[in-house]
């Protein structure tokens, strides 16, 4: 097995983690092989060159996750105090932040991204168990005032029970995090499927919520690709699945889990408006909207991928955005001096360089970039490309790209932007430049979005809800909305 050379080289706990591998599931608190022996190659994006192995799982693995998770849930996990499974919690949150270098070492190496953001995803996925920690003491039902006489009727709030989570590979360790921390606190137990694409820092976690004192069985890790998803979807001792991912497979899940009556939260894509007003601070908005779009290479799901531009000011804006990107420095993840990582995959290349051709053909003009970078060698990157010219029928327009790609569209009106930023299947993300109060909270009531930014964009905190209108998907992460997605509620009746 080869481990990437890299600069500056590995710490020592992530070169021995992967050294050690092909890198096994995590079922019931245990590493464990797949039976038929097959595993999936992981990839350095920057480099094409293999990191290590992961076992493959298949149904016979998701078959023993969904058992360890079950019999865990049964015999302890849903039943246990509020404030010791609160303290677990925050024991998990301790081992994650004691082990930050190690997994931001693997997250850059292993998706691409710069270390110095790597970080800030551990230290988010801190953050977000920590909040999540606080929740199973304030789980309360309520005694309802019901008409019958002699009669006392309240509600229970209950876990669920074993919850499959099919996660991207956009944020890994931050998607794992937004996953198990509400089904965690509700008292759920979790069968955790990453991305094929980069399964290491999930993997690892298996072990470090052993650490933290967590019940074997509580939190399985199933690595594998599209097949071993469905087969989580597919199996009936599975009482809820959260997915985060693409619109299509949302579809397709949705359908699965509406026919077995399963329930399911769906975090899917976005083609997501930013406007900038006229009386924007011109500066501050072409900053915002650079971070918006090119944040994490484009794949992201909030992505401001539709920049509207009052048409005076387009040129200007135009210009101060290839600037920008001309100058922004592509590289390794963990050379820190790099500002854009690469995308994470070939296949992903592929998809957005294919996008860039189509808004060529349908003749739009790339103002900056729209090639692979030729100087990254093997590497997965595509530079930071902007498009003028387009209209709002092309497909650059209309689909999610989930790469570097921005497309910039002027307008004239008020009125005009709002009805063309709804104007999309996807209701992620929103965003507004301007320095008019009015104007700010009158477009974001009327834009079809689950966030809306104000002269920012893509903050968020564990505290807020986070999800799609329209197509971008079913439920809400984060907040309290997110743990109701983990509870069933009860209602009990009694004769006195
Ligand atoms: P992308 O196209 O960006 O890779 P996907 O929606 O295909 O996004 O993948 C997101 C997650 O969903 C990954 O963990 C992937 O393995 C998983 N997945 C893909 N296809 C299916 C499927 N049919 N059923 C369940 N999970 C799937």
């Amino acid at each position: 097995m080869r481990v990437t050379e890299t600069l500056p080289p590995l710490g020592e706990p992530a070169r021995a983690y992967l050294e050690g591998g092909p890198i096994g599931h995590w079922i019931d608190g245990g590493r464990v092989e797949s039976a038929s022996g097959a595993t999936l190659s992981v990839h350095d994006p920057a480099t094409a060159d293999q990191i290590c192995e992961v076992a493959e799982g298949g149904a016979a693995e998701v078959d023993a996750a969904v058992a360890a998770a079950r019999g865990a849930f049964v015999n302890g996990w849903r039943d246990l105090a509020p404030h010791r499974r609160a303290g677990l919690i925050y024991a998990l949150a301790d081992q994650i932040k004691q082990n930050l270098q190690e997994l931001a070492e693997l997250e850059s190496l292993d998706n691409g991204k710069p270390i110095a953001y790597a970080r800030g995803d551990v230290l988010a996925s801190v953050a977000h168990l920590r909040y999540f920690a606080g929740w199973p003491t304030k789980i309360e039902g309520a005694t309802l005032p019901v008409s019958a006489p002699d009669t006392l009727c309240y509600t229970r709030r209950e876990p669920i029970g074993v919850c499959g989570q099919i996660i991207p590979w956009n944020f890994p360790l931050l998607m794992a995090a937004w996953k198990i921390a509400p089904a965690l606190a509700s008292g759920c137990t979790i069968v955790l499927k990453p991305a094929e694409q980069t399964p290491l820092t999930a993997l690892r976690l298996g072990e470090l919520a052993q650490q933290a004192g967590i019940p074997d069985g509580v939190i399985n890790v199933v690595a594998g690709a599209g097949a071993t998803g469905a087969a989580l979807v597919d199996h009936p001792d599975v009482n809820k699945i959260a997915f985060t991912g693409s619109t299509a497979v949302g579809r397709e899940i949705a359908a699965k889990c509406g026919a077995a009556l399963k329930r399911v939260t769906l975090e899917l894509g976005g083609k997501s408006p930013n406007i900038i007003l006229p009386d924007a601070d011109l500066e501050v908005a072409v900053k915002g909207a650079f971070r918006a779009i090119y944040f994490n290479s484009g794949q992201a799901c909030n992505a401001g991928s539709r920049l509207f531009v009052p048409a005076a000011n387009f040129d200007s804006v135009i210009e101060q955005l290839a600037t920008r990107a001309a100058t922004t420095k592509l590289g390794h993840g963990l050379d820190s001096t790099t500002e854009l990582g690469p995308l994470v995959s070939a296949e992903q290349r592929q998809r957005v360089l294919g996008y860039i051709e189509a808004g060529k053909a349908d003749g739009a003009e790339v103002v900056v970039g729209g090639t692979a970078n030729a100087e990254a060698g093997d590497g997965y990157f595509v530079a930071p490309t902007v498009f003028s010219g387009a209209d709002d029928s092309m497909s650059i327009v209309r689909e999610e790209i989930f790469g570097p790609v921005l497309v910039a569209l002027p307008y004239e009106s008020i009125e005009e932007v709002a009805t063309r930023a709804n104007d999309t299947e996807y209701g992620l993300a929103a965003g507004v430049w301007t320095r008019d109060i009015s104007n700010a909270h009158r477009l974001a009531a009327k834009l079809d979005a689950g966030s809306v930014y104000i002269n920012c964009w893509g903050v968020g905190d564990p505290s807020a809800p986070f999800g799609g209108f329209k197509a971008s998907g079913i439920g809400r992460e984060m907040g309290a909305q997110n743990l109701d997605a983990y509870l069933e509620t009860k209602s009990v009746w009694a004769k006195l």
